[in-house]
């Protein structure tokens, strides 16, 4: 989608640096960090919203990610958010899971 901010960071756009990435998602800082540590998991695809996600697939390898990007920093504990819809604080209409550690605030 060509609006959307992660889609532009997705392809490169902003030189954004990706912490890791394989062939389903992207990793990269988040730019407004709530934790010491505090990451984005974003798929490749554009899906607005986990209301929107019908792959299971792709939520398991979203997942899995989660877990390898965890694993390679030595992030041992962490939390993991999805913001679904306006009220709940979605900001970013491009799917996406916060990782969290460290002095969450
Ligand atoms: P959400 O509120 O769940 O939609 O989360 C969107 C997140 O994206 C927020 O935590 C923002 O700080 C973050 N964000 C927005 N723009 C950028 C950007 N250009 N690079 C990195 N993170 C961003
Ligand atoms: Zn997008």
């Amino acid at each position: 989608m060509t609006d959307c901010i992660f889609c532009k960071i997705i392809n490169g756009d902003f030189n954004t640096e990706f912490v890791y990435k394989n062939e389903y998602a992207v990793v990269f800082k988040d730019i407004n960090p709530k934790a010491d540590i505090h990451l984005l998991v974003v798929p490749r695809v554009h899906v607005e919203s986990l209301n929107e996600l019908d792959d299971e697939v792709l939520l398991g390898k979203l997942m899995m990610t989660v877990k390898d990007v965890t694993k390679k920093l030595g992030i041992k504990s962490y939390r993991t958010v999805i913001n679904t819809g306006r009220e709940a604080g979605q900001e970013v209409f491009h799917l996406h899971i916060h990782i969290l550690s460290g002095g969450i605030k």
